[in-house]
């Protein structure tokens, strides 16, 4: 006998639920590890709990940097149900800001949260997972690195040191930085002491200056003591949260040096290697949601504490001058030079990385580029 048609559709509505939920659940498991999760491999659905430390270079909760590992971890509480959690220390609680990458490698945290290019001292090819002068934006970083090849290449760099790195979030582009006194010219670079990180800093100081790296905690008092004249850290956003608008008078744009400075989750390789299948999924996925949430942060709020610097600070805005900037670029170029020519894994990374720059340059000279040059045709200079 056929069943009738009010029997018949709930019966539908049935079996097509059940389909949905078979293949959903297949997609998930297929995710969190070709199924194995389902099975009996080590710590799946035994309810083993993980507890890790996370250190940072950043002071705890500073805006946009500080608040990244802690949306991390709390995606991972969430995700995990709990099985895993991830305690977030600040700098120097654990270990000093710059003792982040030891402090992972060596295991006495499970995880970090940085900029590789703080550890270019030990490694010289991680430069180019944070930011290289008149480089890659942050729109093109993650292209490269997530569908470029880029992030097999940083697992390469860092497995010696039985590091696993994750992209951890981008600025976007940069502000050039505070400066004591106007530039002009490429003379005013001579004899500037500033605060500027990774291979810029190099680039800087091949343009007449001295540069030095200070971590975030101690640039305002080292601006206020005159120990340095100038200052890069990040954006207005991050800017005006440390009050680097209190010690010094202009703030200059473009930021040549860091054009979309990507930061890292770095993780002990072992440590890692112990989770089960889900939970390791579930560290990539937080780390990758928390790297497209920081720059949707930075894009949002920088735009605000621009108006705030502005308006309520009095802020002197000023653009570097084109000959400082091309002088910039030549230096970059022979740093770039010297550090590949030092450093077989730098040699391979920059062959990568330039390539799909000037592939991506090529395509966003007629998208992003000409879609900017033509918004700004009909709707005016946006800068303020
Ligand atoms: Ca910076």
């Amino acid at each position: 006998m056929n069943p009738s048609p009010s029997k018949f559709q709930p019966l539908v509505i049935l079996l097509l639920t059940a389909a949905l939920v078979a293949v959903v659940g297949f997609w998930a498991a297929e995710r969190a590890g070709g199924g194995r999760v389902l099975s009996s491999g080590p710590g799946a659905g035994s309810g083993e709990r993980f507890e890790w430390k996370l250190v940072t270079t950043w002071p705890k909760n500073l805006p946009g940097l500080g608040t990244a590992p802690e949306t991390f971890a709390r995606l991972v509480g969430e995700l995990s149900d709990g099985r895993l959690t991830v305690r977030v220390y600040g700098a120097g609680e654990i270990v000093p800001a710059l003792g982040v990458f030891d402090a992972v490698s060596g295991g006495v945290a499970e995880m970090g949260h940085g900029a590789s290019y703080y550890w270019k001292g030990k490694i010289p090819a991680a430069v180019f997972f944070t930011a290289v002068p008149f480089g890659m934006t942050a729109q093109e970083m993650n292209g490269w690195l997530h569908y470029g090849g880029g992030d097999a290449l940083w697992r390469e760099t860092y497995a010696p040191f039985g590091v696993v790195p994750f992209a951890g979030g981008s600025t976007g582009v940069q502000m050039a930085g505070w400066f004591n006194r106007e530039i002009t010219s490429t003379e005013d670079l001579r004899g500037l002491k500033m605060r500027i990180p990774g291979l810029a800093g190099e680039v800087f100081t091949a343009a007449g200056g001295t540069a030095v790296n200070i971590p975030g905690g101690e640039v305002y008092t080292s601006m206020q003591t005159g120990v340095i004249d100038a200052v890069e850290w990040v954006g207005p956003y991050n800017d005006l949260a440390l009050g680097l608008h209190e010690v010094a008078e202009y703030y200059y744009y473009p930021g040549w040096h860091e054009p979309g400075a990507m930061l890292e989750f770095i993780v002990n390789a072992d440590a890692l290697a112990t989770l089960p299948e889900d939970l390791k999924a579930i560290v990539r996925d937080a780390a990758r949601a928390t790297n497209q949430d920081m720059l949707d942060e930075f894009t949002a709020r920088n735009n605000a504490a621009l108006e705030t610097l502005l308006e309520e600070h009095d802020v002197k805005l000023r653009r570097l001058p084109d000959d400082v900037l091309a002088l910039l670029k030549e230096k970059s170029d022979e740093v770039m030079a010297r550090l590949v020519a030092g450093d077989p894994m730098a040699r391979k990374v920059y062959a990568s990385y330039g390539e799909f720059l000037e592939a991506v340059r090529a395509y966003h000279g007629i998208s992003e580029q000409a879609y900017i040059n033509a918004r700004t045709a009909v709707l005016g200079d946006p800068v303020p």
